[in-house]
């Protein structure tokens, strides 16, 4: 079908409301959508870039192939080295109140001596030792280490190691 004048400007008109070309193509009736495109760019109207379809997209097929990131690990927290510190323990009340000193210890208690035995602060650890041990573990491990490295009263290691040699 030719584009007589009115079909024209009908075709203007619609365009420039923002009719697509098909939609255009079918008001007109007689023509392709292609024929309207043609027509617009002929009139120079193809100024307008709205059409009826959106425009077209990069196809997105690289979604699973471009992640070349492996997914990071969960940050574990930075751990910190637990050192024991065993000396010093802190002697321990009997539920009497008291400390365990040589009248009150028994044979399942720590016999680690803390204070000076010259005076009435003397006392013993009184933590519950296993059998046949005469140190709590807290002490044991602090006992059985050279006394030059841990700086533990020589008499206590003495006695500890007395205790080993019997057992
Ligand atoms: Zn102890």
């Amino acid at each position: 079908m030719a584009w007589t004048e009115d079909r024209v400007e009908t075709l203007s008109k619609l365009w420039a409301d923002g009719l697509s070309a098909s939609q255009i193509a079918k008001l007109l009736g007689g023509v392709t959508r292609n024929a309207v495109i043609g027509k617009v760019h002929r009139l120079g109207l193809s100024g307008r870039v709205k059409t009826s379809k959106p425009a077209k997209r990069a196809p997105r097929t690289t979604t699973a192939k471009t992640r070349t990131t492996a997914p990071s690990m969960p940050r574990m927290p930075r751990r910190t080295a637990i050192i024991p510190s065993p000396v010093p323990i802190e002697a321990k009340k009997l539920p009497s109140g008291e400390f365990a000193t040589i009248m009150t210890i028994t044979d399942h208690m720590c016999k680690w001596p803390l204070g000076d035995p010259s005076t009435s602060d003397f006392r013993f650890c009184g933590r519950s030792a296993d059998k046949g041990d005469p140190y709590c573990k807290a002490h044991s491990q602090v006992a059985y280490q050279p006394a030059r490295r841990r700086g533990v009263p020589s008499p206590a290691i003495a006695a500890a190691q007395k205790r080993r040699a019997i057992r």
